[in-house]
């Protein structure tokens, strides 16, 4: 049986590196038909990680938000709207069934700059007619982003179809309970290593299960063109909700999965089966900080591997598998000493 290795399972061995200056590197990232973002990171389309306000924000910082389509057509095209009117670049998601033609029609019409096939196991039937009939609608020139699968072949398939990008990993995300509740999927960074193997042209997204940005630096050298992530943007001031506080004085917001109970009863007044759970996070303020950090960790990544650009992470980054040891030794891990 083969071997599946995920982000804690492996290390990037440092290199050589002739770069002064972290300012030298270029984390940029070209997804092709004018999706090219200065900072390779894309906010999750969830209903508290991804509206105007954090849309505005990851732009500002050089990445992009995707709107999430867990409301009407006119709410998310309006989330679009707001989000437009200072200059944001923005994408939004839309489902394979239902009103997703009218909906990705509406949002193209309000200036979205790409739309994504949001769907839990996207190498499906209901994908290839919802791509093909999207790519005859909205052009041969507009980006569609596509997903979620977990192989080589579900990658080819979306490229096939007509998808531009496509969201890979099932089962990996910090709220997701899909590996528990169907025994499918597989470690999130070995399904980056299998699709970059692909002949085909198409960008890959390493989406859910990136908790910090030596875990993004990993999945952009195995071969991702940029990360998706949910956990590491909720509970900001941009994340949609309230904040709450506890007696203790300690605040939090909700951070919750898309297929959880709670978010399906939330937007459709009903659940089937469930596939994610509702957990809360500390409020941790503007996003801003945060997105500084990623990249300041990003640059100083590729400056371990000797790498002024993703190209050149991608051509010299070399693997290696760490033991349960390795990985106890590679976090903090400093114990209290009494003498
Ligand atoms: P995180 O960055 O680890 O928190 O993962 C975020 C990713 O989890 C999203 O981009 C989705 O791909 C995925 N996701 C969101 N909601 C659910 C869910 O309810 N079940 C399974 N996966 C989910």
């Amino acid at each position: 049986m083969q071997q599946a290795l995920s982000y804690d399972d492996v290390l990037l061995l440092p290199q050589y590196s002739d770069i002064r200056s972290r300012s030298e590197i270029d984390i940029s990232t070209d997804l092709d038909k004018g999706l090219n973002l200065q900072l390779p990171i894309i906010s999750s389309p969830m209903d508290t990680v991804s509206e105007s306000n954090m849309a505005t924000a990851m732009s500002k910082h050089g990445g992009v938000s995707v709107i999430h389509r867990y409301n009407t057509i006119e709410t998310q095209a309006g989330l679009v709207s707001t989000a437009k009117n200072s200059g944001t670049m923005v994408g939004a998601a839309i489902g394979t069934t239902d009103d997703y033609l009218n909906r990705a029609v509406t949002l193209q019409t309000v200036g979205v700059d790409f739309i994504c096939l949001d769907v839990a196991h996207g190498h499906h039937i209901l994908m290839k007619e919802a791509l093909r009939t999207l790519r005859k609608k909205l052009g041969d020139e507009f980006h569609i982003m596509a997903g979620n699968v977990a192989t080589l072949a579900g990658l080819n398939d979306l490229a096939d179809w007509g998808a531009d990008s496509v969201r890979c990993n099932i089962g990996g995300g910090s709220i997701c309970s899909t590996r528990v509740q169907t025994g499918h999927g597989i470690p999130g960074l070995q399904t980056i290593f299998e699709c970059a193997k692909t002949d085909r042209n198409v960008k890959i997204i390493a989406d859910g299960g990136i908790r910090t940005s030596g875990d993004i630096v990993k999945a952009l050298a195995a071969g991702a063109d940029a990360v998706m992530v949910g956990s590491l943007l909720a509970g900001m001031d941009e994340s949609p909700g309230k904040v709450f506080e506890e007696k203790d004085g300690s605040r939090w917001k909700i951070y919750r999965g898309m297929a959880s109970k709670e978010a399906q009863i939330n937007w459709r007044g009903r659940y089937s089966s469930f596939e994610g759970v509702s957990s809360r996070v500390p409020y941790r303020g503007p996003v801003s900080n945060i997105l500084q950090d990623l990249e300041k960790g990003i640059r100083s990544g590729f400056s371990y591997s000797g790498s002024r650009s993703l190209p050149e992470l991608q051509a010299k980054a070399k693997f290696i598998v760490q033991t349960s040891s390795g990985i106890s030794e590679s976090s903090a891990h400093i114990t209290g000493r009494t003498w």
